[in-house]
């Protein structure tokens, strides 16, 4: 691993709601690997970055949108590796370029601006240099880490976490890939709890299956309906929330993964999902970075 002696600390919230719900709730915080390729980010890139390295560091290739927690990690893991890197960021180049895209170059990450059509449509032949073969010698990271090899580094979170031994693991689910990690490794031990973080996220099943997981008897259990409106929506309950999080136990989320799965544990635990006895760990995939596209004084941190 980048960061080998990596242990992944957990907080333990105190309050009122969990003792008078007899549960306990951690929250194992992945968030503080590293300030920059913090998260789950880290552990989905881990094979990608084996493989580079074995073959005498041969670049790699990557894609995202402009506030793409994958691509900055992706850009300063390169950059730790020393494998040269490549960008593809969805849409034109716009008059201001983000903090997130800012950053991936400053890591030595190059951008290349791909049409959104032509992203979504996945046309390569688009990206200049492609017809000369430009990328042929290139290791191709998908969006988001979505691959196998992805969910195998998703795994090693799992490891990690097994001494914990809790009763319901809880997550935030984008591509879908630690989620299958999470599942990979678990034995069947804790209840797996995804919250997707987009609308209509409908297709989990077949990403499982396409992920590794389908000889696994476990379900995820998937609690729709803490989109907030869809992909990095939000609205002013989830961040009273996600300040309340940090005035109360000083812990910092993201809003557009970590706050909302967050939410929606709390919400359970009010509403009387959990058993008493549950040993609740929600995993922090870091991404705070995200919350800079916010406006200041949003949040109290
Ligand atoms: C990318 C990301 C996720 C989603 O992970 P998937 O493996 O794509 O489901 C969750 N939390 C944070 C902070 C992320 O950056």
């Amino acid at each position: 691993m980048l960061f080998e002696d990596s242990i992944i600390e957990c907080s333990e919230l105190k309050g009122a709601l969990f003792t008078s719900k007899k549960v306990t709730v951690s929250i194992a915080r992945l968030d503080k690997i590293h300030p920059v390729v913090s998260g789950n980010k880290l552990f989905k890139l881990h094979y990608f970055l084996k493989e580079s390295i074995s073959q005498g560091g041969k670049p790699i290739i990557t894609f995202g949108g402009a506030y793409s927690n994958h691509l900055v990690a992706t850009a300063f893991a390169c950059r730790l590796a020393g494998i040269p890197c490549t960008g593809i960021v969805r849409g034109e180049k716009p008059t201001f370029v983000s903090h997130t895209l800012r950053d991936c170059e400053k890591y030595g990450m190059k951008l290349i601006y791909l049409s959104r059509k032509n992203y979504h449509d996945k046309n390569m032949e688009a990206l200049p240099g492609f017809s000369t073969g430009l990328y042929n010698d290139c290791l191709v990271v998908p969006e988001g880490g979505y691959h196998p090899m992805g969910a195998a580094g998703a795994s090693l979170i799992m490891e990690k976490l097994a001494v914990y031994h809790a009763t319901h693991i809880c997550m935030a689910v984008g591509t879908a890939s630690t989620l299958a990690g999470i599942l990979r490794a678990n034995n069947n031990a804790a209840r797996v709890i995804a919250i997707p973080v987009l609308k209509n996220l409908y297709d989990i099943d077949e990403r499982l299956k396409y992920l590794g997981c389908s000889h696994l008897q476990t379900q995820p259990v998937i609690l729709d309906g803490y989109h907030f409106g869809g992909y990095a929506k939000k609205t002013p309950e989830l961040l009273q929330c996600m300040n309340d999080i940090y005035t109360e136990h000083n812990i910092p989320t993201d809003f557009v993964y970590t706050g909302k799965m967050m939410y929606a544990i709390l919400d359970k635990i009010k509403n009387d999902y959990f058993e008493a006895g549950s040993r609740i760990l929600c995993l922090h995939t870091g991404g705070l970075q995200g919350n800079s596209s916010l406006p200041a004084g949003t949040l109290v941190f």
